[in-house]
């Protein structure tokens, strides 16, 4: 394990995006809000270039033990396919910061700014609604923006294992066995 537990860093909450090989690749971006997590999938993943606003499609709640699943989700199930942790940590709320807007009522306008302290995403990032439950996913210009980074292709591997979604489904194929060992490694 790295420091990706400690979430304190950006706040008392947390937030995890997750990659996710389901019937097409994509990434859940989750953001604890009371007592589950919000959530969007976003088709291309988030871009550390501002001028790069990747869609993000609002989904269903999940509950907080999607902070750090990973493995396979069977066949059959809703969102079958393999799932790892891409990043995680703490997050603050910068709209309750500068002017007292609750995260709920956020949600209601459309428009959430949040300051992310994850491994590979940090900085300001900002989710606004276009229309119904497609919402924009927009990395603010703050000194963690980079247009070059290109993150979801320079940086593919689970923070919390280390592995690749292929590592991620042979381990799960192979038994559970073999996945206990291998996060044991670290
Ligand atoms: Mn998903």
């Amino acid at each position: 394990m790295t420091g990706s537990s400690d979430g304190m860093r950006g706040g008392d909450r947390r937030f995890v995006v997750q990659k996710h090989d389901a019937s097409t690749l994509h990434y859940d971006v989750r953001l604890e809000v009371g007592d589950v997590l919000v959530s969007w999938a976003v088709p291309k993943g988030p871009s550390t270039d501002p001028r790069q606003k990747r869609l993000a499609i609002r989904v269903d709640d999940h509950g907080m033990d999607a902070l750090t699943f990973e493995g396979v989700v069977p066949e059959g199930d809703y969102g079958a396919g393999a799932v790892l942790v891409w990043d995680t940590g703490g997050y603050r709320d910068l709209r309750a910061d500068k002017d007292g807007t609750p995260m709920e009522e956020a949600l209601d306008e459309g428009l959430l700014e949040v300051w992310l302290e994850g491994e590979k995403l940090r900085g300001g990032w900002a989710l606004k609604r276009t229309d119904d439950e497609r919402w924009l996913l927009i990395k603010m210009d703050d000194e963690a923006a980079d247009a070059r980074r290109n993150p979801t292709s320079t940086e593919p591997l689970s923070v919390l294992t280390g592995r690749s979604l292929d590592e991620v489904r042979e381990e799960e194929a192979a038994g559970p066995e073999a996945s206990r060992n291998r996060s044991e490694d670290g």
